[in-house]
Protein backbone atom coordinates (compact mmCIF):
# COMPACT_ATOMS: atom_id res chain seq x y z
CA UNK A 1 0.00 0.00 0.00
CA UNK A 2 2.92 2.48 1.00
CA UNK A 3 4.65 1.83 -1.79
CA UNK A 4 1.47 2.56 -4.29
CA UNK A 5 0.89 5.72 -2.54
CA UNK A 6 4.48 6.64 -3.36
CA UNK A 7 4.19 6.29 -7.11
CA UNK A 8 1.29 7.61 -7.29
CA UNK A 9 2.37 11.06 -5.99
CA UNK A 10 5.24 10.79 -8.29
CA UNK A 11 2.73 10.51 -11.19
CA UNK A 12 1.03 13.73 -9.36
CA UNK A 13 4.32 15.79 -9.20
CA UNK A 14 5.21 14.83 -13.10
CA UNK A 15 1.81 16.04 -14.06
CA UNK A 16 1.91 18.91 -12.62
CA UNK A 17 5.21 19.88 -14.28
CA UNK A 18 4.04 19.01 -18.05
CA UNK A 19 1.13 21.31 -16.55
CA UNK A 20 3.41 24.37 -16.05
CA UNK A 21 5.46 24.10 -19.14
CA UNK A 22 2.40 24.23 -21.33
CA UNK A 23 1.88 28.08 -20.16
CA UNK A 24 -0.82 29.43 -22.34
CA UNK A 25 -1.49 27.03 -25.09
CA UNK A 26 -3.20 24.82 -23.24
CA UNK A 27 -4.33 20.95 -24.70
CA UNK A 28 -7.89 22.04 -25.06
CA UNK A 29 -7.71 25.94 -26.01
CA UNK A 30 -10.53 27.88 -24.90
CA UNK A 31 -11.16 29.83 -28.02
CA UNK A 32 -14.13 32.15 -27.71
CA UNK A 33 -15.31 31.45 -31.06
CA UNK A 34 -15.14 27.59 -31.86
CA UNK A 35 -14.87 27.49 -36.11
CA UNK A 36 -13.86 24.05 -37.88
CA UNK A 37 -12.05 23.89 -40.60
CA UNK A 38 -12.50 20.38 -41.27
CA UNK A 39 -15.49 21.63 -43.60
CA UNK A 40 -16.16 24.18 -46.24
CA UNK A 41 -18.70 26.64 -45.98
CA UNK A 42 -21.41 27.86 -48.48
CA UNK A 43 -21.13 31.50 -48.48
CA UNK A 44 -24.10 32.47 -46.02
CA UNK A 45 -22.55 30.01 -43.86
CA UNK A 46 -19.04 32.13 -44.73
CA UNK A 47 -20.66 35.40 -44.04
CA UNK A 48 -22.43 34.41 -40.68
CA UNK A 49 -19.05 32.64 -39.55
CA UNK A 50 -17.30 36.19 -39.83
CA UNK A 51 -20.74 38.21 -38.12
CA UNK A 52 -20.07 35.60 -35.40
CA UNK A 53 -16.18 36.65 -35.12
CA UNK A 54 -17.93 40.46 -34.99
CA UNK A 55 -19.89 39.91 -32.22
CA UNK A 56 -17.24 37.97 -30.25
CA UNK A 57 -14.47 40.37 -31.08
CA UNK A 58 -16.20 43.97 -31.69
CA UNK A 59 -13.26 45.78 -30.60
CA UNK A 60 -10.87 44.67 -33.53
CA UNK A 61 -13.01 43.38 -36.03
CA UNK A 62 -15.99 45.66 -38.26
CA UNK A 63 -17.35 43.34 -41.14
CA UNK A 64 -18.46 45.88 -43.83
CA UNK A 65 -20.24 45.65 -47.39
CA UNK A 66 -18.11 47.15 -49.81
CA UNK A 67 -20.46 46.76 -52.82
CA UNK A 68 -22.95 44.13 -54.57
CA UNK A 69 -22.68 40.90 -57.44
CA UNK A 70 -23.98 40.35 -59.82
CA UNK A 71 -27.01 38.75 -58.71
CA UNK A 72 -27.13 41.07 -55.65
CA UNK A 73 -25.30 39.27 -52.74
CA UNK A 74 -22.97 41.64 -50.50
CA UNK A 75 -19.33 41.81 -51.00
CA UNK A 76 -18.28 41.79 -47.41
CA UNK A 77 -14.36 42.89 -46.33
CA UNK A 78 -13.38 42.13 -42.68
CA UNK A 79 -11.49 44.57 -41.10
CA UNK A 80 -9.14 43.88 -38.47
CA UNK A 81 -7.56 46.95 -36.48
CA UNK A 82 -6.54 47.80 -32.90
CA UNK A 83 -8.07 51.31 -32.58
CA UNK A 84 -6.35 51.65 -29.02
CA UNK A 85 -2.74 51.45 -31.27
CA UNK A 86 -3.57 54.03 -33.68
CA UNK A 87 -6.38 54.74 -36.79
CA UNK A 88 -6.55 52.90 -39.82
CA UNK A 89 -5.30 54.54 -42.57
CA UNK A 90 -2.10 55.13 -40.32
CA UNK A 91 -1.09 51.96 -40.37
CA UNK A 92 0.05 49.39 -42.97
CA UNK A 93 -2.78 47.36 -44.43
CA UNK A 94 -2.50 43.52 -45.58
CA UNK A 95 -5.05 43.38 -48.16
CA UNK A 96 -6.17 39.46 -48.74
CA UNK A 97 -8.48 37.85 -51.12
CA UNK A 98 -10.19 34.60 -51.97
CA UNK A 99 -12.07 32.81 -54.75
CA UNK A 100 -12.42 35.37 -57.14
CA UNK A 101 -12.45 32.49 -59.82
CA UNK A 102 -16.25 30.93 -58.78
CA UNK A 103 -14.92 27.05 -58.69
CA UNK A 104 -11.44 27.96 -56.38
CA UNK A 105 -13.55 27.65 -53.17
CA UNK A 106 -11.18 26.83 -50.56
CA UNK A 107 -9.41 31.06 -50.51
CA UNK A 108 -12.55 31.75 -48.62
CA UNK A 109 -11.69 29.34 -45.77
CA UNK A 110 -8.18 30.31 -45.41
CA UNK A 111 -9.56 33.75 -45.29
CA UNK A 112 -11.83 33.12 -42.29
CA UNK A 113 -9.10 31.21 -40.97
CA UNK A 114 -6.61 33.96 -40.95
CA UNK A 115 -9.13 36.24 -39.00
CA UNK A 116 -10.07 33.53 -36.43
CA UNK A 117 -7.00 32.72 -36.13
CA UNK A 118 -5.64 36.67 -35.29
CA UNK A 119 -8.23 37.23 -33.26
CA UNK A 120 -8.30 33.72 -30.94
CA UNK A 121 -4.26 34.65 -30.41
CA UNK A 122 -4.31 37.98 -29.53
CA UNK A 123 -2.74 38.32 -26.47
CA UNK A 124 -1.22 34.94 -26.37
CA UNK A 125 1.08 34.68 -29.09
CA UNK A 126 3.21 37.98 -29.25
CA UNK A 127 4.00 37.73 -32.78
CA UNK A 128 -0.26 37.71 -33.41
CA UNK A 129 -0.10 40.46 -31.01
CA UNK A 130 2.13 42.56 -32.41
CA UNK A 131 0.62 42.30 -35.85
CA UNK A 132 -2.53 43.12 -34.97
CA UNK A 133 -1.81 45.89 -33.07
CA UNK A 134 0.41 47.40 -35.73
CA UNK A 135 -0.97 46.29 -39.32
CA UNK A 136 -4.60 46.00 -40.65
CA UNK A 137 -6.12 43.57 -41.88
CA UNK A 138 -8.49 43.74 -45.05
CA UNK A 139 -10.10 40.77 -45.56
CA UNK A 140 -12.42 39.79 -48.75
CA UNK A 141 -12.88 36.03 -48.19
CA UNK A 142 -15.62 35.59 -51.27
CA UNK A 143 -14.67 38.35 -53.99
CA UNK A 144 -17.35 36.38 -56.66
CA UNK A 145 -20.12 35.26 -54.29
CA UNK A 146 -22.41 34.62 -57.07
CA UNK A 147 -19.63 31.97 -58.58
CA UNK A 148 -19.46 30.52 -54.98
CA UNK A 149 -23.01 29.79 -54.30
CA UNK A 150 -22.99 28.60 -58.26
CA UNK A 151 -20.62 25.61 -57.23
CA UNK A 152 -21.54 24.75 -54.13
CA UNK A 153 -25.20 24.34 -55.07
CA UNK A 154 -25.52 23.51 -58.65
CA UNK A 155 -23.61 20.16 -60.45
CA UNK A 156 -20.04 21.22 -61.49
CA UNK A 157 -17.18 20.13 -62.89
CA UNK A 158 -14.04 20.11 -60.73
CA UNK A 159 -12.70 23.22 -63.19
CA UNK A 160 -16.53 24.57 -63.70
CA UNK A 161 -17.26 27.58 -63.78
CA UNK A 162 -14.39 30.55 -63.09
CA UNK A 163 -16.69 32.87 -63.94
CA UNK A 164 -19.19 35.17 -62.02
CA UNK A 165 -23.07 34.91 -62.97
CA UNK A 166 -23.69 38.03 -65.30
CA UNK A 167 -25.62 36.50 -68.34
CA UNK A 168 -23.16 36.32 -71.18
CA UNK A 169 -23.79 35.70 -74.94
CA UNK A 170 -20.72 33.19 -75.07
CA UNK A 171 -22.06 31.79 -78.27
CA UNK A 172 -23.10 34.92 -80.28
CA UNK A 173 -26.67 33.50 -80.99
CA UNK A 174 -28.28 36.20 -79.33
CA UNK A 175 -29.29 33.91 -76.41
CA UNK A 176 -27.74 34.31 -72.78
CA UNK A 177 -26.83 31.09 -70.53
CA UNK A 178 -28.87 29.04 -72.89
CA UNK A 179 -26.86 25.72 -73.00
CA UNK A 180 -24.74 24.50 -70.37
CA UNK A 181 -24.10 21.42 -68.66
CA UNK A 182 -26.51 19.00 -67.53
CA UNK A 183 -26.26 16.56 -64.43
CA UNK A 184 -27.46 13.60 -67.02
CA UNK A 185 -27.71 10.94 -64.05
CA UNK A 186 -28.80 13.61 -61.00
CA UNK A 187 -25.26 12.44 -59.20
CA UNK A 188 -24.31 16.20 -58.71
CA UNK A 189 -21.33 15.86 -59.97
CA UNK A 190 -20.62 16.93 -63.79
CA UNK A 191 -18.47 13.89 -65.16
CA UNK A 192 -17.05 12.70 -68.54
CA UNK A 193 -19.27 10.99 -71.62
CA UNK A 194 -17.27 8.54 -72.99
CA UNK A 195 -18.64 6.36 -75.87
CA UNK A 196 -17.64 2.85 -77.12
CA UNK A 197 -17.30 2.83 -81.23
CA UNK A 198 -15.20 0.46 -83.34
CA UNK A 199 -12.52 3.27 -85.00
CA UNK A 200 -11.93 5.49 -81.83
CA UNK A 201 -8.97 7.55 -80.38
CA UNK A 202 -9.45 6.43 -76.60
CA UNK A 203 -8.87 3.64 -75.11
CA UNK A 204 -9.68 2.10 -71.39
CA UNK A 205 -6.47 2.12 -69.78
CA UNK A 206 -4.71 -1.46 -69.48
CA UNK A 207 -3.30 -0.79 -65.92
CA UNK A 208 -6.43 0.73 -64.36
CA UNK A 209 -10.03 0.35 -66.16
CA UNK A 210 -11.23 3.57 -64.89
CA UNK A 211 -8.89 5.48 -66.54
CA UNK A 212 -9.12 6.17 -70.03
CA UNK A 213 -5.64 6.91 -72.16
CA UNK A 214 -4.78 8.39 -75.95
CA UNK A 215 -3.61 6.25 -78.24
CA UNK A 216 -0.65 6.82 -79.93
CA UNK A 217 -0.66 8.67 -83.61
CA UNK A 218 -1.12 5.80 -86.43
CA UNK A 219 -3.24 3.69 -83.24
CA UNK A 220 -6.64 3.08 -83.10
CA UNK A 221 -8.90 2.70 -80.13
CA UNK A 222 -12.69 1.58 -78.91
CA UNK A 223 -13.71 4.75 -77.79
CA UNK A 224 -14.42 8.51 -78.21
CA UNK A 225 -15.08 11.26 -75.35
CA UNK A 226 -17.82 13.18 -75.70
CA UNK A 227 -17.10 16.37 -72.85
CA UNK A 228 -18.71 16.70 -69.91
CA UNK A 229 -22.18 15.68 -69.15
CA UNK A 230 -24.72 17.84 -71.26
CA UNK A 231 -27.26 17.80 -74.46
CA UNK A 232 -27.60 20.22 -76.79
CA UNK A 233 -30.16 22.60 -75.33
CA UNK A 234 -31.42 24.74 -77.44
CA UNK A 235 -31.08 22.56 -80.79
CA UNK A 236 -28.08 24.14 -82.23
CA UNK A 237 -26.30 21.48 -82.54
CA UNK A 238 -23.34 22.21 -79.86
CA UNK A 239 -23.60 21.12 -76.66
CA UNK A 240 -22.85 22.92 -73.19
CA UNK A 241 -21.54 26.06 -75.51
CA UNK A 242 -23.21 29.10 -73.82
CA UNK A 243 -23.55 28.19 -69.71
CA UNK A 244 -24.11 30.45 -66.94
CA UNK A 245 -21.68 33.37 -67.05
CA UNK A 246 -18.61 32.37 -69.02
CA UNK A 247 -15.90 35.15 -68.50
CA UNK A 248 -12.83 35.45 -66.52
CA UNK A 249 -13.10 38.31 -63.48
CA UNK A 250 -9.54 37.23 -63.54
CA UNK A 251 -9.18 39.56 -66.31
CA UNK A 252 -10.58 42.14 -65.71
CA UNK A 253 -8.27 44.69 -64.29
CA UNK A 254 -6.54 47.66 -65.63
CA UNK A 255 -2.99 47.05 -65.97
CA UNK A 256 -2.69 45.49 -69.68
CA UNK A 257 -5.94 44.46 -69.76
CA UNK A 258 -6.69 43.72 -73.24
CA UNK A 259 -10.02 42.85 -75.14
CA UNK A 260 -12.02 39.44 -75.17
CA UNK A 261 -9.99 38.47 -78.64
CA UNK A 262 -6.71 38.74 -77.16
CA UNK A 263 -7.74 37.53 -73.77
CA UNK A 264 -10.91 35.33 -73.05
CA UNK A 265 -13.04 36.37 -70.98
CA UNK A 266 -11.93 40.02 -70.41
CA UNK A 267 -14.86 41.56 -70.45
CA UNK A 268 -15.98 44.92 -72.19
CA UNK A 269 -13.41 47.10 -70.54
CA UNK A 270 -11.58 47.36 -67.42
CA UNK A 271 -13.35 46.99 -64.07
CA UNK A 272 -16.67 46.31 -65.84
CA UNK A 273 -17.80 43.84 -63.44
CA UNK A 274 -19.31 45.38 -60.55
CA UNK A 275 -17.54 42.93 -58.72
CA UNK A 276 -14.02 43.89 -59.38
CA UNK A 277 -15.13 47.68 -59.64
CA UNK A 278 -15.83 47.18 -55.87
CA UNK A 279 -12.77 45.69 -54.81
CA UNK A 280 -10.83 48.34 -56.82
CA UNK A 281 -12.64 51.32 -54.94
CA UNK A 282 -12.04 49.78 -51.98
CA UNK A 283 -8.47 49.16 -52.65
CA UNK A 284 -8.16 52.54 -53.82
CA UNK A 285 -9.52 54.74 -51.07
CA UNK A 286 -7.29 53.00 -48.56
CA UNK A 287 -3.51 53.98 -49.86
CA UNK A 288 -2.45 52.34 -46.63
CA UNK A 289 -2.47 48.77 -48.21
CA UNK A 290 1.17 47.92 -48.35
CA UNK A 291 0.61 44.10 -49.46
CA UNK A 292 -1.92 41.83 -51.70
CA UNK A 293 -2.43 38.25 -51.29
CA UNK A 294 -5.23 36.24 -53.82
CA UNK A 295 -6.22 33.00 -52.64
CA UNK A 296 -6.53 30.74 -56.48
CA UNK A 297 -6.80 26.99 -56.89
CA UNK A 298 -4.51 24.94 -57.77
CA UNK A 299 -1.13 23.46 -58.24
CA UNK A 300 0.62 24.66 -55.10
CA UNK A 301 2.41 27.77 -56.39
CA UNK A 302 3.20 31.05 -55.07
CA UNK A 303 2.91 33.57 -58.12
CA UNK A 304 3.86 36.83 -58.75
CA UNK A 305 3.81 38.84 -62.04
CA UNK A 306 4.48 40.30 -64.55
CA UNK A 307 1.15 38.69 -66.23
CA UNK A 308 2.44 38.86 -69.54
CA UNK A 309 6.23 39.12 -71.50
CA UNK A 310 5.48 42.31 -72.96
CA UNK A 311 5.17 44.66 -69.53
CA UNK A 312 8.91 43.63 -68.85
CA UNK A 313 10.79 42.13 -65.64
CA UNK A 314 9.66 44.44 -62.39
CA UNK A 315 12.36 46.49 -60.93
CA UNK A 316 15.61 44.71 -59.76
CA UNK A 317 14.88 46.74 -56.06
CA UNK A 318 11.54 44.93 -56.00
CA UNK A 319 12.40 41.59 -57.13
CA UNK A 320 15.04 41.59 -54.39
CA UNK A 321 12.08 41.74 -52.70
CA UNK A 322 9.54 39.31 -54.13
CA UNK A 323 12.37 36.72 -54.30
CA UNK A 324 13.26 37.05 -50.76
CA UNK A 325 9.16 36.46 -49.74
CA UNK A 326 8.46 33.48 -52.30
CA UNK A 327 11.86 32.00 -51.37
CA UNK A 328 10.16 32.05 -47.07
CA UNK A 329 7.19 30.50 -48.61
CA UNK A 330 8.48 27.48 -50.24
CA UNK A 331 9.62 27.03 -46.59
CA UNK A 332 6.14 27.66 -44.78
CA UNK A 333 4.42 25.79 -47.80
CA UNK A 334 5.75 22.77 -48.59
CA UNK A 335 5.26 21.37 -52.25
CA UNK A 336 4.52 25.00 -53.39
CA UNK A 337 6.86 26.76 -55.91
CA UNK A 338 7.91 30.48 -55.95
CA UNK A 339 7.09 30.82 -59.76
CA UNK A 340 6.56 34.04 -62.12
CA UNK A 341 2.87 33.79 -63.63
CA UNK A 342 3.99 34.64 -67.05
CA UNK A 343 6.53 32.11 -67.59
CA UNK A 344 6.26 29.76 -65.11
CA UNK A 345 2.14 28.88 -65.41
CA UNK A 346 0.62 30.80 -68.75
CA UNK A 347 0.27 34.75 -69.95
CA UNK A 348 -2.22 36.37 -68.01
CA UNK A 349 -3.48 39.83 -69.09
CA UNK A 350 -5.32 42.20 -66.99
CA UNK A 351 -4.78 39.80 -63.65
CA UNK A 352 -5.62 41.39 -60.51
CA UNK A 353 -2.28 41.01 -58.52
CA UNK A 354 -0.67 42.21 -61.72
CA UNK A 355 -2.29 45.57 -61.17
CA UNK A 356 -2.13 46.15 -57.42
CA UNK A 357 1.97 45.84 -58.32
CA UNK A 358 1.94 47.30 -61.68
CA UNK A 359 -0.73 50.01 -61.08
CA UNK A 360 -0.43 50.70 -57.11
CA UNK A 361 3.07 49.52 -56.72
CA UNK A 362 2.17 47.24 -54.06
CA UNK A 363 3.78 44.17 -53.59
CA UNK A 364 1.37 41.51 -54.35
CA UNK A 365 1.14 37.44 -54.56
CA UNK A 366 -1.22 34.71 -55.43
CA UNK A 367 -1.19 31.19 -54.17
CA UNK A 368 -2.66 28.57 -55.85
CA UNK A 369 -3.60 26.18 -53.10
CA UNK A 370 -3.35 22.28 -52.79
CA UNK A 371 -1.04 20.59 -54.98
CA UNK A 372 -1.07 16.42 -55.68
CA UNK A 373 2.42 16.76 -54.58
CA UNK A 374 0.47 16.55 -51.46
CA UNK A 375 -1.32 13.16 -51.90
CA UNK A 376 1.46 11.26 -50.57
CA UNK A 377 3.74 13.58 -49.55
CA UNK A 378 5.69 13.32 -51.88
CA UNK A 379 7.06 14.42 -55.06
CA UNK A 380 6.30 11.76 -57.71
CA UNK A 381 9.04 10.37 -60.23
CA UNK A 382 9.82 12.71 -62.83
CA UNK A 383 7.65 11.86 -65.57
CA UNK A 384 8.62 12.49 -69.26
CA UNK A 385 7.23 15.49 -69.78
CA UNK A 386 7.65 15.60 -73.72
CA UNK A 387 5.14 12.38 -73.53
CA UNK A 388 2.18 14.19 -73.22
CA UNK A 389 0.07 11.14 -72.63
CA UNK A 390 1.87 9.56 -70.76
CA UNK A 391 2.20 12.29 -68.00
CA UNK A 392 -1.19 12.66 -67.73
CA UNK A 393 -2.02 8.97 -67.34
CA UNK A 394 1.00 9.11 -64.63
CA UNK A 395 -1.11 12.11 -62.90
CA UNK A 396 -4.20 10.11 -63.46
CA UNK A 397 -2.62 7.29 -61.59
CA UNK A 398 -1.40 9.07 -58.66
CA UNK A 399 -4.62 10.57 -57.94
CA UNK A 400 -6.54 7.66 -58.58
CA UNK A 401 -4.38 5.84 -55.53
CA UNK A 402 -5.05 8.58 -53.44
CA UNK A 403 -8.61 8.14 -54.68
CA UNK A 404 -8.30 4.42 -53.60
CA UNK A 405 -5.95 4.19 -50.46
CA UNK A 406 -6.40 7.91 -48.77
CA UNK A 407 -10.44 8.81 -49.97
CA UNK A 408 -11.77 5.37 -49.80
CA UNK A 409 -13.19 5.96 -53.56
CA UNK A 410 -14.86 8.86 -52.83
CA UNK A 411 -13.59 11.17 -55.66
CA UNK A 412 -14.64 9.35 -58.57
CA UNK A 413 -18.18 8.10 -59.99
CA UNK A 414 -17.71 4.83 -62.06
CA UNK A 415 -18.27 4.29 -65.31
CA UNK A 416 -21.87 3.42 -66.23
CA UNK A 417 -24.36 3.34 -69.11
CA UNK A 418 -27.05 6.40 -69.77
CA UNK A 419 -29.04 6.86 -73.12
CA UNK A 420 -28.13 9.98 -74.50
CA UNK A 421 -30.84 11.58 -77.27
CA UNK A 422 -27.77 12.78 -79.16
CA UNK A 423 -25.03 10.16 -78.83
CA UNK A 424 -27.42 7.03 -77.98
CA UNK A 425 -25.62 4.70 -75.57
CA UNK A 426 -23.20 6.12 -74.12
CA UNK A 427 -21.39 5.81 -70.45
CA UNK A 428 -21.01 8.60 -67.94
CA UNK A 429 -18.45 8.59 -65.08
CA UNK A 430 -14.82 10.48 -64.02
CA UNK A 431 -13.77 12.55 -61.19
CA UNK A 432 -16.63 14.11 -58.59
CA UNK A 433 -16.76 18.16 -58.19
CA UNK A 434 -15.01 17.74 -55.39
CA UNK A 435 -12.18 16.38 -56.22
CA UNK A 436 -8.68 17.54 -57.91
CA UNK A 437 -8.48 20.98 -57.01
CA UNK A 438 -9.63 21.17 -53.66
CA UNK A 439 -8.04 19.69 -51.02
CA UNK A 440 -10.12 17.08 -48.76
CA UNK A 441 -11.68 18.25 -45.76
CA UNK A 442 -9.31 16.22 -43.62
CA UNK A 443 -6.10 18.26 -45.08
CA UNK A 444 -7.91 21.75 -44.90
CA UNK A 445 -7.10 22.87 -41.76
CA UNK A 446 -3.12 22.60 -42.86
CA UNK A 447 -3.82 24.33 -46.08
CA UNK A 448 -5.19 27.26 -44.22
CA UNK A 449 -2.62 27.63 -41.71
CA UNK A 450 0.07 27.08 -43.88
CA UNK A 451 -1.18 29.52 -46.13
CA UNK A 452 -1.90 31.94 -43.31
CA UNK A 453 1.31 31.94 -41.71
CA UNK A 454 2.94 32.84 -44.95
CA UNK A 455 0.80 35.80 -45.30
CA UNK A 456 1.54 36.80 -42.26
CA UNK A 457 5.30 36.42 -43.19
CA UNK A 458 4.24 38.67 -46.00
CA UNK A 459 2.07 41.14 -43.85
CA UNK A 460 4.69 41.07 -41.17
CA UNK A 461 7.64 42.69 -43.89
CA UNK A 462 5.09 45.36 -44.20
CA UNK A 463 7.50 48.83 -44.14
CA UNK A 464 8.00 49.44 -40.36
CA UNK A 465 9.12 53.28 -40.33
CA UNK A 466 10.90 54.23 -36.88
CA UNK A 467 13.23 56.53 -35.29
CA UNK A 468 16.29 55.29 -33.93
CA UNK A 469 18.42 58.76 -33.30
CA UNK A 470 17.68 61.80 -32.59
CA UNK A 471 21.02 64.27 -32.01
CA UNK A 472 21.05 68.17 -31.31
CA UNK A 473 24.07 70.28 -31.55
CA UNK A 474 24.00 73.68 -31.09
CA UNK A 475 25.52 75.97 -33.31
CA UNK A 476 25.25 79.10 -31.50
CA UNK A 477 22.87 81.97 -31.72
CA UNK A 478 20.13 79.85 -30.90
CA UNK A 479 20.74 77.97 -34.10
CA UNK A 480 20.89 74.34 -33.80
CA UNK A 481 21.81 71.45 -35.86
CA UNK A 482 19.00 68.55 -35.58
CA UNK A 483 19.61 65.28 -37.07
CA UNK A 484 17.44 62.58 -37.16
CA UNK A 485 18.45 59.05 -37.87
CA UNK A 486 15.20 57.48 -39.64
CA UNK A 487 14.36 53.99 -40.30
CA UNK A 488 12.46 51.01 -42.24
CA UNK A 489 12.63 47.82 -39.88
CA UNK A 490 11.12 45.25 -42.03
CA UNK A 491 12.23 44.08 -45.82
CA UNK A 492 9.34 46.09 -47.94
CA UNK A 493 10.59 49.40 -48.62
CA UNK A 494 8.14 52.40 -47.65
CA UNK A 495 7.97 53.28 -51.41
CA UNK A 496 8.52 50.36 -54.24
CA UNK A 497 10.42 50.97 -57.05
CA UNK A 498 7.73 50.15 -59.28
CA UNK A 499 5.67 52.88 -57.16
CA UNK A 500 8.85 55.15 -57.19
CA UNK A 501 9.21 55.21 -61.28
CA UNK A 502 5.47 56.00 -61.76
CA UNK A 503 4.76 58.24 -59.20
CA UNK A 504 2.12 55.82 -57.76
CA UNK A 505 2.01 57.13 -54.16
CA UNK A 506 3.37 60.25 -52.59
CA UNK A 507 6.77 60.53 -51.13
CA UNK A 508 7.57 59.94 -47.53
CA UNK A 509 7.91 63.40 -45.25
CA UNK A 510 10.48 63.85 -43.01
CA UNK A 511 8.96 66.69 -40.57
CA UNK A 512 10.31 69.02 -37.95
CA UNK A 513 7.86 71.32 -36.37
CA UNK A 514 8.29 73.38 -33.29
CA UNK A 515 6.05 76.47 -31.98
CA UNK A 516 9.31 78.97 -31.41
CA UNK A 517 11.37 77.56 -34.02
CA UNK A 518 12.29 78.53 -37.12
CA UNK A 519 13.44 75.92 -39.98
CA UNK A 520 16.48 77.39 -41.93
CA UNK A 521 17.11 74.17 -44.01
CA UNK A 522 16.97 70.55 -44.41
CA UNK A 523 17.61 68.02 -46.49
CA UNK A 524 18.61 64.25 -46.37
CA UNK A 525 22.49 63.26 -45.64
CA UNK A 526 23.31 60.00 -47.88
CA UNK A 527 26.76 59.22 -45.95
CA UNK A 528 26.12 59.88 -42.18
CA UNK A 529 29.81 60.19 -41.80
CA UNK A 530 31.11 62.83 -44.48
CA UNK A 531 27.43 64.47 -43.08
CA UNK A 532 26.72 66.53 -46.14
CA UNK A 533 23.67 67.40 -46.53
CA UNK A 534 21.35 68.30 -49.47
CA UNK A 535 19.35 70.85 -48.43
CA UNK A 536 16.04 71.01 -50.49
CA UNK A 537 15.12 74.29 -51.72
CA UNK A 538 11.27 74.68 -50.40
CA UNK A 539 9.47 73.80 -47.34
CA UNK A 540 12.82 72.45 -45.64
CA UNK A 541 10.15 71.58 -42.35
CA UNK A 542 8.76 68.81 -44.98
CA UNK A 543 11.95 67.07 -46.56
CA UNK A 544 10.59 64.69 -49.36
CA UNK A 545 12.04 61.43 -49.27
CA UNK A 546 11.32 60.10 -52.93
CA UNK A 547 12.10 56.78 -53.16
CA UNK A 548 11.43 56.27 -49.31
CA UNK A 549 13.26 53.95 -46.99
CA UNK A 550 14.44 50.87 -48.45
CA UNK A 551 13.95 47.77 -46.75
CA UNK A 552 16.00 47.27 -43.43
CA UNK A 553 17.93 50.78 -43.84
CA UNK A 554 18.35 53.98 -41.93
CA UNK A 555 18.38 57.23 -43.48
CA UNK A 556 19.35 60.61 -42.08
CA UNK A 557 18.05 63.88 -42.37
CA UNK A 558 19.39 67.14 -40.97
CA UNK A 559 17.71 70.06 -40.48
CA UNK A 560 19.44 73.52 -39.11
CA UNK A 561 16.95 75.80 -36.97
CA UNK A 562 16.78 78.31 -34.80
CA UNK A 563 14.95 79.24 -31.84
CA UNK A 564 14.20 77.49 -28.59
CA UNK A 565 11.73 74.85 -26.54
CA UNK A 566 11.33 71.43 -28.20
CA UNK A 567 10.92 70.21 -31.97
CA UNK A 568 8.75 67.33 -32.93
CA UNK A 569 10.76 65.02 -35.75
CA UNK A 570 8.14 62.58 -37.33
CA UNK A 571 8.46 60.31 -40.71
CA UNK A 572 5.05 59.99 -42.64
CA UNK A 573 4.81 56.96 -44.49
CA UNK A 574 1.55 56.01 -47.00
CA UNK A 575 2.38 52.76 -46.15
CA UNK A 576 3.20 52.48 -42.80
CA UNK A 577 2.09 54.91 -41.25
CA UNK A 578 4.09 57.47 -38.61
CA UNK A 579 6.31 58.17 -36.32
CA UNK A 580 7.53 60.85 -34.35
CA UNK A 581 9.77 62.00 -31.49
CA UNK A 582 9.90 65.49 -29.03
CA UNK A 583 13.13 66.15 -28.20
CA UNK A 584 14.41 69.79 -26.34
CA UNK A 585 16.69 72.43 -28.30
CA UNK A 586 19.69 72.75 -25.59
ZN1 LIG B 1 -7.89 31.08 -60.24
Amino acid sequence: MRKLGKTVVLTLTLGLCAATALDARDYDAPHRVRLSFDRYYNYPELVAAFRTLEKAYPKFLRVETIGKSVQGRDLIVAVINNPATGSELGKAAMYIDGNIHGNEVQGGEVCLYTAWYLLENYGKINKVTELVDDRVFYIVPVVNPDGRAWWFDEPNTPHSSRSGLKPTDNDNDGLYDEDGFDDLDGDGSICQMRKKVPFGNWRVSSEDPRLMERVAFGEVGDYIMLGYEGIDNDGDGMINEDGPGGYDPNRNWPSDWQPNYVQYGAGDYPLSLPESRAVAEFIMSHPNIAGVQSYHNSGGMILRGPGAESVGEYPHRDVRVYDRIGEIGEQILPFYRYMVIYKDLYPVHGGFITWTYEGLGIFSFTNELWSSYEYFKKKPAESNKQDWRASFLSRQKERMKFNDLVEMGDMFVDWHPYKHPTYGDIEIGGWKKWSARVAPVFALEELCHRNCAFTLYHADQMPKPAIHEVSVHPLGNRVYQVRVVFANERIIPTISEQAQRYKLQRPDWALISGEKVKVLAGGPVDDRWLGKMKPVKHHPEKVRLLDGIQGMSERLVEWIVQGHGDVTVALDCVKGGRVEKRVALR
